[in-house]
């Protein structure tokens, strides 16, 4: 038996994805990077029963990446299923993580999975795969409010239905950095605040800013030995920027604070 992954819930998105599993409906989780989506799967993996098999998409990720292939093996050509066709016929949770970075054929390939077909066309086998009973699709997307991320087409998005992950308030993402970390209640309050000050510094014009994750990455450091000012200058500040002046703000500004 698998441990339970630890996940804070943080309003209702338990019982959304559980009516839309239960409804066979695909799921879409939108958010900021480190903002709690891949746990979030996890743990609902782990609720509904059902195995996770997890895709991290990028610019070079093809249908035939999801799909299978043809390989050679000694003097045969053996088909190997790929990762979505593994769990259109087993009945898992497919994650495709960060979906907008992967290559268009992707997006064309699930389409017929993502309505009432839920079907898989392999085309290299000519053979049309029934999505198995508990075959349920889940994505991660990251709006694109700023420069370099990628869109989702209307078409695509619609398909699924929504769910919006953030940065915890304040208590919550508290408690968050303790379960996770073992951290020290106090140290785990400077550092979500530390984070909710240089989330509001919207004027500095970050890429992204302070996720759970690099605040969790703070604390597990802290609470490891390593001096707290140090923590939070290579886990928060430092990955942040690299612009020079900005770095020393923000240094500034949490050594003050920590
Ligand atoms: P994403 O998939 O959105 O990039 P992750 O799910 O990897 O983010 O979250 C990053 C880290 O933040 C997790 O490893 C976990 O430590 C922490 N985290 C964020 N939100 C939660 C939450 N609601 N419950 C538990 N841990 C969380």
């Amino acid at each position: 038996m698998t441990a339970i992954p630890y996940y804070h819930r943080i309003h209702k998105e338990t019982d959304v994805f559980e009516h839309a599993f239960r409804n066979k409906i695909p799921c879409l989780l939108k958010g900021p990077t480190g903002s709690g989506k891949s746990r979030f799967v996890e743990f609902m993996a782990h609720q509904l029963g059902k195995k996770l098999i997890t895709i991290s998409c990028h610019e070079e990720t093809s249908s035939t990446d999801l799909i299978g292939r043809f390989i050679i093996k000694g003097a045969e050509t053996v088909w190997i299923d790929g990762p979505l066709t593994t769990a259109v016929r087993e009945g898992a949770i497919l994650y495709m993580d960060e979906v907008a970075e992967a290559r268009p054929d992707v997006l064309v390939a699930i389409h017929s999975l993502t309505d009432h077909r839920r079907e898989l066309f392999i085309d290299k086998l000519g053979e049309t795969v029934s999505a198995h009973e508990d075959f349920m699709l889940a994505a991660s997307f990251n709006p694109g409010y700023q420069r370099g991320f990628k869109e989702l087409k209307p078409s695509t998005r619609q398909r699924f239905i929504a769910l919006s992950f953030g940065y915890p308030e304040p208590k919550i993402e508290t408690e968050i950095l303790i379960k996770e970390t073992g951290a020290d209640p106090d140290v785990a309050r400077k550092l979500v605040a530390i984070g909710n000050k240089i989330r509001n510094l919207t004027e500095l014009g970050l890429a992204e800013t302070v996720s759970t994750r690099l605040l969790v990455d703070a604390a597990k450091l802290i609470h490891s030995g390593l001096p707290r000012r140090l923590s939070v200058h290579v886990a928060v500040v430092e990955p942040l920027t690299d612009a020079p002046t900005t770095i020393e703000a923000l240094r500034d500004l949490a050594d003050l604070m920590i």
